[in-house]
């Protein structure tokens, strides 16, 4: 029993990948950073930021790789040489690996994670409402071909995230956002305009040529859910992570057992 125990709150099965979402649960540090955060950009202490990443690379059994996310559309490919402690600029990114993990750290944004079990493929999206509308999910899935993955195969988690009768925007917003994306548009819980973007980015994976059945949307929302950092809920605030690491290789020991799901998933 460590203190980390409940560092894996949700653990969506997928073919070839072991993925899971952390939360605030498992990690130390005072409020308002009080849980797992994640991030070193928040003004968090970042010594308490390392243990933390160690512990979440100590359950994965490899290298965890991050981004500085910038809500762009960009995507890097993590190749083999490349350093995945080499912290690029970018909201995706792609691997074939399998001796790395890829993490993307959110607070309402949609953490996404895609495999493809065959090819051997599996990548990481932060997308917000920016990222959403300027492509960063049709990026990656292209991404993702162009290293042998096949859309009709690709399986994809979208975690916890801000729900559409949570996420109040101006009504001009609402607008712009359902002119190129019309699943996005919502109206809040208390009447005012919204945005889903987990309705509006199942319609762009579908839209990419993956099967309805392989997308799962069902994840908290986490302005409702305090078990997740929100951004909405407080601005200073941690970020928790969606991370993916290809399966079945030789490399870690204990995998095979995490690939078949995690049973301290929710
Ligand atoms: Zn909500």
């Amino acid at each position: 029993m460590t203190r980390y125990e409940s560092l894996v709150a949700r653990a969506p099965r997928m073919r070839g990948a072991r993925a899971l979402f952390t939360s605030r649960a498992g990690g130390e540090g005072p409020a308002p950073f009080d849980g797992l955060n994640l991030a070193l950009h928040v003004g968090d202490d970042p010594a308490v930021v390392h243990r933390h990443r160690l512990a979440l690379e100590a359950e994965v059994g490899v290298p965890v790789t991050y981004l500085d996310q910038v809500h762009s559309a960009d995507v890097v490919v993590v190749r083999s040489g490349d350093d995945p402690r080499a912290v690029r600029t970018a909201d995706a990114q792609v691997t074939r690996r399998t001796d790395v993990a890829l993490a993307v750290m959110v607070a309402d944004c949609l953490p996404v994670l895609l495999a493809d079990g065959d090819a051997g493929v599996i990548a990481v999206a932060h997308a917000g409402r920016r990222g959403l509308l300027d492509g960063v999910l049709e990026n990656t899935v292209a991404v993702m071909q162009q290293e042998g993955a096949r859309p009709e195969r690709l399986e994809v988690a979208i975690g916890p995230a801000i729900c559409g009768a949570c996420y109040e925007v101006p009504d001009r917003m609402r607008e712009d956002a359902a002119r190129t994306h019309p699943a996005t548009a919502a109206t809040t819980r208390w009447g005012t305009p919204g945005l889903d973007l987990r309705a509006g980015a199942v319609e762009v994976l579908r839209g990419q040529g993956i099967p309805a059945v392989n997308i799962r949307s069902d994840a908290p929302c986490t302005l409702e859910d305090g078990e997740f950092f929100s951004y909405r809920r407080a601005s200073r605030t941690g970020r928790f992570a969606g991370v993916i690491r290809r399966s079945g290789s030789s490399r870690a020991q204990g995998d095979a057992g995490a690939s078949r799901g995690d049973v301290r998933s929710a």
